[in-house]
């Protein structure tokens, strides 16, 4: 049996993984160099589905319909546990005069899923604060999102309540400790911390901490910034997406529009361009924010990857190494399927997808 398992990278990945092996094993220890939960898994918008969901490869498309259904109990069984409610707030998703919307359409009917063209003065009707001028809408039913920052909360205090599992804050991981081809452990300025098994989750940081030992892992960081409003409860019904920008209502009237796609390195700096380009796009989809100021604005690192199709798996050559990284634009949506399917591997239990799409395995270049 696994004794000691440590996870590197507390966003909702590394949670997540925690969460799912607590039960299963002697000892997790989850470390962050930072406070748990507080990198791009706070920073995202939540939306419990990929942004175009037809648009990505049969690989993201399994986790993420096998996460859709799961989301709903998670966020019950948190609240009941932690007291922390995660907001699962299933509102539905418009998209408006989408170029692709055929392909929309073939991929909902292959793929049995709720969506369907509606006339836009059904849209209309539905969303009245949406801004005039669109022409052609599609809905999908039953689209949630997830108060992320209260979803780490929530992970947080429940894994904080389990005894056999060990959160270290501040604690930034060096290096690997290493006996031949196997991993015994990480590295931390503190010292060695030892386990038989260690779990990568470091999200837009993964690659570079695979690199010492000789292995390019093909994730890196894109930026997105976001911008936040505080509306009266009802002012915004569904989520409503067009020209890649987003508009995600909470249950208490706030709306997150989002987002920017950059590749800036490891700079989350908020920019006033940013800012502007977001409040445009808030407002030609729901003009009503134009008298209204911002209360928050931010930016965060995605974990870029191939595809955007995570890495599931041990890493070939590593014995003890196993990698949960590489979510992109759909950590959140993903991240219950992906740490289900991780724990099953690790365990050696009947997987709940095929897990070959997301295997490291051939998907690493050793230099
Ligand atoms: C603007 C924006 C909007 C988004 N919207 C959505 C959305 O609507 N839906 C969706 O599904 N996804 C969305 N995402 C993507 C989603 O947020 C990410 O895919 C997801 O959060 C990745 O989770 P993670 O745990 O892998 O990474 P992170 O949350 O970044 O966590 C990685 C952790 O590793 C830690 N770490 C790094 N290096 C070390 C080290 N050396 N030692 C110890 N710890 C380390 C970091 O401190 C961090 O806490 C969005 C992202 C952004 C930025």
């Amino acid at each position: 049996m696994t004794k000691q398992v440590v996870i590197v990278g507390g966003g909702v990945i590394g949670l997540l993984t925690a969460f799912n092996l607590a039960a299963e094993v002697e000892q997790v220890v989850l470390c962050d160099r930072g406070e748990l939960g507080q990198e791009s898994s706070w920073a995202g918008g939540g939306i419990v589905s990929p942004l175009y969901p037809w648009r990505y490869s049969p690989a993201v498309t399994a986790l993420a319909h096998w996460s859709q259904d799961f989301y709903p109990q998670l966020g019950e069984r948190l609240f009941a546990s932690t007291g922390v409610d995660p907001e699962v707030h299933t509102t539905g998703l418009y998209w408006l005069d989408l170029d692709d919307e055929a392909e929309a359409l073939a991929w909902a009917e292959r793929e049995g899923r709720p969506l369907s063209a509606v006339d836009i003065s059904a849209a209309y009707d539905a969303v009245p604060v949406l801004g005039a001028g669109f022409h052609r809408a599609i809905y999908m039913a039953g689209v949630a999102n997830v108060r992320n920052p209260r979803l780490v909360k929530s992970l947080k205090a429940a894994l904080q309540a389990m005894p056999n599992v060990s959160i270290r804050e501040h604690c930034e991981i060096t290096g690997f400790s290493q006996d031949g081809g196997r991993i015994t452990g990480v590295e931390t300025v503190d010292g060695v911390i030892a386990g038989d098994r260690v779990v990568l989750t470091a999200g837009a940081w993964s690659g570079d901490l695979l690199r010492p030992l000789g292995l390019e892992l093909p994730v890196e960081p894109v930026k997105g910034q976001m911008i936040l409003f505080k509306c009266a409860e009802d002012f915004l019904p569904s989520m409503v997406l067009a020209k890649g920008r987003y508009a995600i209502p909470r249950r208490d009237g706030h709306i997150l529009v989002g987002s920017t796609l950059e590749h800036a390195g490891y700079d989350k700096t908020p920019t006033a361009e940013a800012l502007e380009s977001l409040k445009a796009s808030a407002i030609e989809l729901l003009p009503a924010l134009a008298d209204a100021t911002p209360v928050g604005h931010w930016a965060g690192l995605r974990p870029g990857s191939p595809e955007g199709i995570p890495y599931i798996g041990e890493v070939p050559g590593w014995e003890g190494l196993w990698l949960n990284c590489g979510h992109y634009r759909n950590g959140l949506v993903l991240a219950p399927a992906s740490c289900q399917l991780f724990a099953d591997l690790l365990l050696g239990r009947e997987p709940i997808i095929d897990p070959r799409p997301y295997a490291p395995a051939g998907r690493l270049v050793r230099e």
